[in-house]
């Protein structure tokens, strides 16, 4: 086996996942692995990089598929110690709709939440000692985006537990069942996507204190990126992809290591959550 340093970014073929490969290509010391749940974009985009230049290694890994997630652990363990810096940056959000059925509200929260809970289960294990995770969260995960005061004091508790996420997503399932009043009710326009990101951000902070209790220096931050133009997007937004990888990279290559379950703003510091 290679004990050569990993870093993985998921989705990755475009926009925020992209900018995060080039940049890690340009500073890390390791291999870095450009994965996309799409084999075709995603040696598309590796051509792109290696026009530069840069030469990330690929994989297929579509984060909504335990097989795949399973095939691309297999596949890492084979040829490598292990994993030294995982972005989670795969997700989805159809911006022309601000309200969802209940069928694409499920599927986008497996996709940007429910899919951090298999890649916990299946590549975690494979995280090395002083590895960091950083996980694509965005300002619509901050805690104050959620209307029910329930959750609003539920989600800010020292002792949350992944269950209680798991119950808040569930909650706001069922709401998006009950039809649009119900759907804005929870947490307004894109809810669907505000509540993945809120629950991938608890799930970033819970698992922290995961890995302390375990006596692991495993980092896992979040991270809201900015307004960035990407196809996600519509091509609006303040900010170029590149730009947007900034705080990622910032996470995944020069925080302190002692840098542990935060909220970072796009300019790099700390910001409150709840
Ligand atoms: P893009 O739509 O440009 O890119 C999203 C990437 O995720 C694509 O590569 C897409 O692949 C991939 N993806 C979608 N579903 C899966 C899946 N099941 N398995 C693997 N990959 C998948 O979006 P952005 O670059 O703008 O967004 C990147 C991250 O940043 C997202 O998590 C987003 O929520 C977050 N973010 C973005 C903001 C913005 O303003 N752009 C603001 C705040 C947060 P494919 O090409 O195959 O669809």
């Amino acid at each position: 086996k290679m004990e050569t340093k990993v870093a993985v970014v998921t989705g990755a073929n475009k926009g925020i996942g992209f900018e995060i490969v080039k940049g890690l290509c340009r500073k890390f010391e390791g291999t870095v692995y450009l994965t996309a749940r799409s084999e075709e974009r995603g040696q598309e985009a590796v051509k792109k990089l290696e026009e530069l230049d840069l030469h990330p290694s690929f994989h297929v890994l579509d984060v909504t598929s335990e097989e795949s997630v399973q095939a691309f652990a297999t596949h890492i363990s084979t040829h490598y110690s292990g994993i030294d810096v995982l972005v989670n940056n795969a997700g989805i959000l159809d911006f022309d709709k601000s309200v969802s059925s209940y069928e694409d509200a499920k599927k986008l929260i497996d996709t940007n939440f429910m899919s951090l809970l298999t890649m916990s289960k299946i590549l975690y294990p494979l995280l090395k000692n002083n590895a960091r995770i950083i996980n694509l969260s965005s300002d619509w995960g901050l805690l104050s985006n959620i209307r029910k005061q329930v959750w609003l004091d539920t989600l800010a508790k020292d002792n949350l537990t992944v269950e209680e996420i798991l119950q808040f997503v569930n909650d706001f399932l069922q709401a998006a069942k009950n039809g649009k009043n119900a759907f804005i009710s929870f947490a307004g326009h894109y809810g669907d996507y505000k509540v993945s990101k809120v629950a991938m951000s608890a799930l970033t902070f819970v698992q922290q204190r995961q890995f302390k209790e375990a006596g692991k220096d495993i980092s896992i931050n979040c991270v809201h990126p900015g307004f960035v133009k990407t196809e996600m997007t519509k091509g609006m937004g303040d900010f170029s992809p590149e730009r947007g990888a900034r705080a990622p990279l910032y996470l995944a290559l020069d925080a302190p290591q002692t840098l542990k379950g935060t909220f970072v703003w796009h300019d790099c510091h700390q910001v409150n959550w709840d």
